[in-house]
């Protein structure tokens, strides 16, 4: 099969769906594909999202994957000191736990919607490369090998991504790059709250991450965690089973569903723009390194990338200078805060658990409602200035 369209997006996770919603409302001709055979299986996600991007995005919440509304959040220590928070702006909005087998189709759907053709069960393979410039993709699908050619290839194919790296783009993660998870989707279990996030540290819990029990709707949670690749110990499904066996709320709970996946967070590529290719999502590494979420980082990414990519296909300049636009403005719009998650993952990375402890200990005492993450930092300074060393790249 062999065909010609403006952009070609590779990867229907939500960085692609975006990029090719905004293309095609650019006008341009697109086509977006994915290796899987159904959009959004297996998830390989904590599955919680703020509010915020879906807003900017003007993307109604639907209860068919919008399924639990959090607005406070509860971190453990390592010996079980809590600090709660209500969440206003210490690590985001109001969020909701998604349901991203329906999230992501009806992303996939939305991209439709606006005039994009979707391709699913279509593995790329590979570029093509005209006078040294990426001139679309090849691979095979469930029809055979196919060919499609393209002014524009956008890179949306994930924390695997090849397609950046065939372009000759430096993709390369490091183990201490990739934070690897693993979740159980838990039923038949308590909680303290149906709104409340709950996050459990401590390098025996989960070395250089964090545990997460994340409300989904009535006695099920996605209760899962994140360990940092050179740090564990073990691998993370490990660490899991561990980790509910020590909750007396958890470990009656049934298992009706196991995912498993890595997060980069190594902080986003150096250069996200080619000629003719930009890279978007996870597979350009836009992820927050310090809680490991990306779907909110991805969806703007790849909104920008589809919305640069239309205008420079009508006005016929699919250079790297002209690309350059979607760069400037990515990283415009979240370049300081990523490189600011950056530097939180590396300090946390770094803290013992008797650090932490003394951290939580420090804050508990404090009401959250409105502080933001540096007046969160004076607090635990005044505490303790001997972490002043440890925090100063944070202030
Ligand atoms: C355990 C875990 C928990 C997480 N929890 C959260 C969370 O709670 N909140 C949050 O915001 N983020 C979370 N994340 C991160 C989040 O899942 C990603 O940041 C997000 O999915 C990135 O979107 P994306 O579109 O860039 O990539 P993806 O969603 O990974 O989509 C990439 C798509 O590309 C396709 N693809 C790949 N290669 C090819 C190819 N060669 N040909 C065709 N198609 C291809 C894949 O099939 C996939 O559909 C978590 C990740 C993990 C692993």
């Amino acid at each position: 099969m062999k065909e010609k369209y403006d952009v070609v997006v590779v990867g229907a996770g939500p960085a692609g769906s975006m990029a090719a919603r905004a293309t095609a409302r650019g006008g341009a001709r697109v086509l977006m594909l994915d290796k899987r055979r159904e959009l959004g299986v297996p998830v390989q996600c904590g599955e919680a999202l703020n509010e915020g991007v879906l807003k900017e995005l003007k993307i109604a919440p639907d209860p068919r994957w919008a399924l639990n509304k959090t607005n406070a959040v509860k971190l453990v220590s390592p010996s079980g000191i809590e600090v709660r928070i209500v969440e206003k702006e210490v690590m985001g909005k109001i969020g909701y736990i998604l349901d991203r087998k329906i999230f992501d189709k009806h992303l996939a759907i939305l991209a439709a919607k606006e005039g994009a053709d979707v391709m699913v069960g279509a593995l790329a393979t590979g570029l093509m490369i005209k006078d040294g410039r990426v001139a679309g993709v090849k691979g095979v699908g469930v029809g055979g090998k196919f060919e499609f050619f393209s002014d524009i290839v956008i890179a949306a194919d994930g924390v695997g991504s090849r397609v950046a790296r065939w372009a000759g783009l430096n993709t390369a993660l490091k183990l201490v790059d990739i934070e690897s998870g693993a979740q159980f989707q838990m039923v038949d279990i308590d909680f303290e709250s149906q709104t409340m996030m709950e996050f459990y540290f401590g390098n025996k819990i989960a070395a250089g991450g964090y545990a997460w029990v994340f409300p989904k709707g009535d006695h099920m949670a996605n209760v899962g965690l994140g360990v940092l690749g050179g740090r564990a110990e073990g691998p993370a499904i490990d660490y899991l089973r561990a980790f509910v066996e020590k909750m007396p709320n958890l470990r009656k709970g049934k298992i009706i569903e196991i995912n498993a996946g890595g997060v980069p967070v190594s902080g986003p590529l150096e250069r996200t723009v080619k000629d003719g290719l930009l890279v978007v999502g996870d597979a350009a590494r836009q992820v927050n390194a310090l809680t490991g979420g990306g779907i909110d980082h991805a969806m703007r990414a790849g909104d920008i990338a589809g919305e640069v990519a239309a205008k420079a296909v009508s006005e016929g300049d699919t250079s790297e200078k002209r690309l350059m636009e979607y760069e400037k403005r990515w990283r415009e719009l979240m370049g300081k805060r990523l490189e600011r998650y950056l530097k939180a993952k590396n300090v946390l990375v770094s803290l013992t658990d008797d650090d932490l402890d003394k951290l939580a200990k420090a804050l508990s005492e404090v009401k959250f409602e409105g502080i933001s993450l540096t007046g969160m930092l004076r607090v635990l300074l005044k505490a303790h200035p001997k972490l002043l060393w440890k925090l100063r790249g944070l202030m």
